[in-house]
């Protein structure tokens, strides 16, 4: 019998993590994953400095390659360093030889690379291949919203499930316990008979399983003729998915509510935005709660209105729901940086100048894209939170006012 070949797409701060922690549970699982994880780096160059344990004096500061750095010395120096992988990670720095073979493909890379990979990578993967996103944010036009793992199933005509939580890669490279979500509806076509009756499936709930015909993570009919999983495989289900990703140091729930975990994933940038609007206006823990309560009723108002189908209001209290966004709106970037334009009087825009290098806050991106779609429904006044953010985003609403919203 044959063995699920993981491969982890992307190698930064969180693949890199979610690679170590997939490698050692395919060391403790020779029974359904071969050993070896290949991780797909985007090759670079790194310079190696003199008081690291790994200088070589006879090489000084030349250039190296990661990927040959990450295997000789079984460390990614540049976006995890001091974390020491397994030997069994292997960094690829093609893509195509990457992916070649994989049954299980995790995507874990910033979002805007997906789709230049999603590219190359069609045609080239196995056909029955599944796929895992570790990749948050959604594209929203004034049209549609669309879920990345969505997008990867359909531009690779694979099925993709999405993992999301409360999660910051160095804690957990560093195996410092946390929880997180994966939302995984197994393709009937994937279920194997277990037990003389019943599915693989532990959560009865999938919607893929309505009425035999597989379905996308909103319930609908999947233009997509999926290539069931060979039998001569083991069955890839939440059994064997938590066998992948559950850690002693990561405790994975698994549901079937894709859409609510990934917008849940999404749709917190724009509350985190509102918690450092609110704290760098002085106001303090207190104060971020109501918002974050505010911003989770919208959030899941947001979720039920457009996707009333697959919305299960519990995925809120999973580690992607609540979790994410309580650290989101305390310790990450879009939190940060919104707090820090506030204390010094300039817009989010400059901060992005100044202080990010031209890189992009997710969160005003997402704001704007979620208003535009709102706007287009003429239903914005509902979201009274987001809209808010938005108006301090473009100048044309004061942080003062945000009690304001508070008051029916
Ligand atoms: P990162 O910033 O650490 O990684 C950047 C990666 O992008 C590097 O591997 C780099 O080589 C690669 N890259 C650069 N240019 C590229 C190109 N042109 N094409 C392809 N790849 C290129 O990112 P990350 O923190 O690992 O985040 C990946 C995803 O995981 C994001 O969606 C993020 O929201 C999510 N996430 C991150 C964390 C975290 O704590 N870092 C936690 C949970 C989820």
């Amino acid at each position: 019998r044959r063995k699920h070949k993981v491969t982890v797409v992307g190698s930064g701060n969180w693949g890199t993590t979610v690679a170590k922690l997939v490698a050692e549970n395919t060391r403790e699982h020779p029974d359904l994953f071969e050993e070896d994880v290949q991780m797909w780096v985007y090759e670079e160059n790194v310079t190696i400095a003199p008081d690291s344990p790994h200088y070589d004096a006879a090489l000084g500061d030349e250039p190296q390659k990661l990927t040959k750095v990450i295997n000789t010395y079984h460390e990614n120096v540049k976006y995890l360093p001091k974390i020491p992988l397994p030997s069994n990670v292997v960094a690829n720095p093609s893509l195509l030889d990457a992916v070649q073979d994989a049954s299980i493909l995790i995507f874990n890379l910033p979002h805007e690379f997906i789709g230049n990979v999603c590219k190359q990578i069609k045609g080239h993967i196995l056909p029955y291949a599944r796929g895992v996103s570790c990749i948050k944010g959604v594209t929203v036009t004034d049209d549609k919203v669309e879920l990345i793992c969505e997008y990867i199933s359909e531009s690779l005509g694979i099925y993709c499930g999405a993992l999301s939580g409360g999660n910051i890669a160095n804690e957990i490279a560093n195996e410092l316990w946390c929880e997180t979500t994966i939302a995984y509806n197994t393709p009937p076509c994937d279920q194997r008979p277990q037990n003389g009756n019943g599915t693989g499936t532990q959560n009865g709930t999938s919607n893929g399983q309505q009425d035999g015909h597989f379905r996308d993570s909103r319930g609908r009919p999947s233009a997509t003729e999926l290539t069931p999983l060979p039998t001569d495989y083991p069955p890839l289900d939440h059994a064997e998915l938590l066998k992948l990703f559950d850690r002693p140091y990561f405790t994975v729930s698994m549901v079937s509510d894709v859409v609510g975990v990934s917008l849940a994933g999404a749709l917190k940038n724009i509350v985190a935005l509102a918690c450092g609007f609110i704290e760098g206006h002085g106001w303090n823990m207190t104060a971020k709660t109501a918002v974050m309560r505010r911003g989770m009723l919208e959030t899941i108002q947001f979720c039920q209105e457009f996707f009333p189908e697959t919305i299960q209001e519990m995925t809120f209290w999973e580690s992607a729901g609540w979790s994410d966004m309580i650290v989101s709106c305390t310790s990450a970037r879009n939190w940060r940086y919104s707090k820090m334009a506030v204390e010094r009087g300039v817009s989010l825009h400059e901060i992005e100048r100044t202080e990010l290098n031209g890189q992009k806050l997710q969160g005003i991106s997402t704001t704007k894209e979620v208003m535009g779609f709102l706007k287009a429904r003429g239903v914005q006044g509902k979201y009274r939170l987001f809209q808010a953010v938005e108006g301090i985003v473009d100048g044309t609403f004061d942080v003062e006012n945000i009690p304001q919203l508070f008051r029916s």
